[in-house]
C-alpha cells in the first residue's frame, strides 16, 4: 500500500507530488494521458506572484524560466468597460514588485513539471485511466481502466480536473451560459508586458502578454462563439478591434481558435474518508481574472502541508482530512465569490450598472488603497 496516491498529474497534481519528494513517504502519481503529452491544448495561464513562490519552492521555477521566452512578466494590468468610462492600470512598480505576476503556457508548464518529477525521483504512471475513487477507514482504492488489482493508499489526492470518480463526493455546477473564445493574437506594436481586462455587455476579455504575442480569451454567449470561429482571419481581428474600441488597437495576427463552455463547478465536501479532492477537481472557476490556477496551487501546497504535518501515524485520519479542509475553507470562497462576483457585476448590461462600474474603476485608480487591495487579490489571491 502507497502512503499517497496522486489522480491526475496535471499542474496541480504534479505540483503535489513535488511537494511531498524527498519527505520519505511512498508517493505515486496517476495519469491517463501518454508520457510527453498534455491533457489541455495549450493556454494561457496567468500566475500571481504567491504561485511563483509555490513554484520556486517545488524547485519548478528555475526549470520554466530557463526555457526561452517560457515566461513573461506583467508589468501593468489595465482594467476597463466597453460603453462606459472608468479605467484603471496596476502598475507592479507602484506595488513595489518586479512583476504583478507572470504569464506561462500551459504545455510548457507541464513539461517543467514533468521533467521536475523525473528529476525528483517521483513515480508517474502515465496511460492509467483512473475508474473510480473509493474511500475506506484504512485505506483508499483506486480503480485504474484495464487493471486487475485495484491500487491502494492511505491518502489519495484527486487531482484529475473533474473530480469524476470519487465516491462520497458531489459536484455542484453553475452553467454561465457562455463560452471561453482562446487563441494567440498578434498586435503591430509590442506587449511591454501590459495585461488588459475589458468588461464588455458579453463578457470579460483578456489578453495576456506572452513571449512576442498576447493569449486571448474571449467569453461570449455561445450563440455569438460559431460565428466568430468561422470568420476568416482579417474579419475576426476586426471583431476584436470593436471589442476593444480605442483600448487597444492595431491587431495584425490571430493563430488557430477554439471555444468550449464555462462553468462554475465545485466539489461538496472537499473531502471523503482517505480522500481530498484539489484543483479543478475541487473547483473549477470563470477565467475572468485568471485564478482558477492559482487557487488549485495553494490547495496543493496545503494538502502537503496537512500530509507532512500529520506524519506517519494520522497519513489520512479524519483529522488530518479536516485541517486541510479547514485551511482551504477561506480562500476557496473567497476566490469563487469573486470570480463569479465579477460575471455578475459586469456583466450585466444596464445604464446604472455600467456608471456604477464606471465610477468603481475610477475610483480604484485614484484610491490608492482599493487598488492596492486590488493588485494584492491579483498577485496573492484572497485570503
Ligand atoms: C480559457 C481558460 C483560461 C485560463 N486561464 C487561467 C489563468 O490565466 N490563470 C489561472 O490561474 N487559471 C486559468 N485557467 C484555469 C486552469 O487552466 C486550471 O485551473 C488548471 O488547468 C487546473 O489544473 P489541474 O491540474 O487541477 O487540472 P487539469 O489541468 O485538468 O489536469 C488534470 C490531469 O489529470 C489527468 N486526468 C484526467 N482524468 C484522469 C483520470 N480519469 N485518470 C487519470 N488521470 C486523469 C489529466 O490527464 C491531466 O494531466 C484557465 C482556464 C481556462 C478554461
Amino acid at each position: 500500500m502507497h502512503d499517497v496516491a496522486i489522480v491526475g498529474a496535471g499542474p496541480v497534481g504534479a505540483t503535489l507530488a513535488l511537494a511531498l519528494a524527498g519527505q520519505g513517504l511512498d508517493v505515486l502519481a496517476l495519469d491517463a494521458r501518454p508520457p510527453h503529452e498534455t491533457l489541455r491544448g495549450d493556454r494561457s495561464i496567468a500566475l500571481a506572484h504567491g504561485s511563483r513562490l509555490i513554484l520556486e519552492r517545488v524547485g519548478v521555477w528555475p526549470r520554466l524560466a530557463a526555457v526561452d521566452g517560457a515566461v513573461t512578466a506583467i508589468a501593468e494590468i489595465d482594467v476597463s468597460q466597453a460603453g462606459g468610462f472608468g479605467v484603471t492600470r496596476l502598475r507592479a512598480r507602484e506595488h513595489g514588485v518586479e512583476a504583478l505576476g507572470h504569464v506561462v503556457s500551459y504545455v510548457a508548464l507541464q513539461r517543467a513539471l514533468d521533467d521536475a518529477l523525473v528529476a525528483a525521483g517521483v513515480p508517474v504512471r502515465f496511460g492509467a485511466s483512473v475508474a473510480s475513487v473509493d474511500g475506506g477507514a484504512a485505506q483508499a482504492r483506486i480503480v485504474v481502466a484495464g487493471d486487475a488489482e485495484p491500487v491502494e493508499a492511505r491518502v489519495v489526492a484527486v487531482a484529475d480536473g473533474a473530480g469524476a470518480a470519487v465516491a462520497g463526493i458531489a459536484r455542484e455546477r453553475h452553467d454561465y451560459r457562455q463560452n471561453a473564445l482562446v487563441a494567440p493574437v498578434w498586435r503591430d506594436t509590442p506587449h511591454r508586458g501590459v495585461a488588459y481586462e475589458r468588461f464588455t455587455p458579453a463578457g470579460p476579455i483578456a489578453l495576456l502578454p506572452e513571449r512576442d504575442h498576447y493569449g486571448l480569451v474571449w467569453t461570449l454567449p455561445p450563440e455569438r462563439t460559431a460565428p466568430l470561429l468561422a470568420l476568416d482571419e482579417a474579419a475576426f481581428l476586426a471583431q476584436l478591434a470593436h471589442a476593444f474600441g480605442s483600448r487597444v488597437t492595431g491587431f495584425v495576427r490571430a493563430g488557430a481558435r477554439r471555444a468550449f463552455p464555462l462553468a462554475l463547478e465545485r466539489a461538496r465536501p472537499l473531502t471523503a474518508p482517505r480522500v481530498a479532492v484539489v484543483g479543478n477537481a475541487a473547483q473549477q472557476l470563470h477565467p475572468v481574472a485568471g485564478q482558477g490556477f492559482n487557487l488549485g496551487l495553494r490547495d496543493a501546497w496545503e494538502l502537503a502541508q496537512a500530509i507532512l504535518d500529520a506524519g506517519p501515524a494520522s497519513l489520512g485520519e479524519p483529522a488530518m482530512l479536516a485541517r486541510y479542509a479547514a485551511r482551504r475553507r477561506a480562500d476557496r470562497l473567497s476566490g469563487i465569490a469573486f470570480t463569479h462576483g465579477l460575471v455578475g457585476v459586469f456583466g450585466a448590461d444596464l445604464p446604472l450598472l455600467r456608471l456604477s462600474r464606471g465610477v468603481g474603476l475610477a475610483l480604484l485608480d485614484v484610491f490608492p488603497p482599493a487598488k492596492r487591495a486590488f493588485a494584492q487579490a491579483m498577485m496573492f489571491g484572497l485570503r
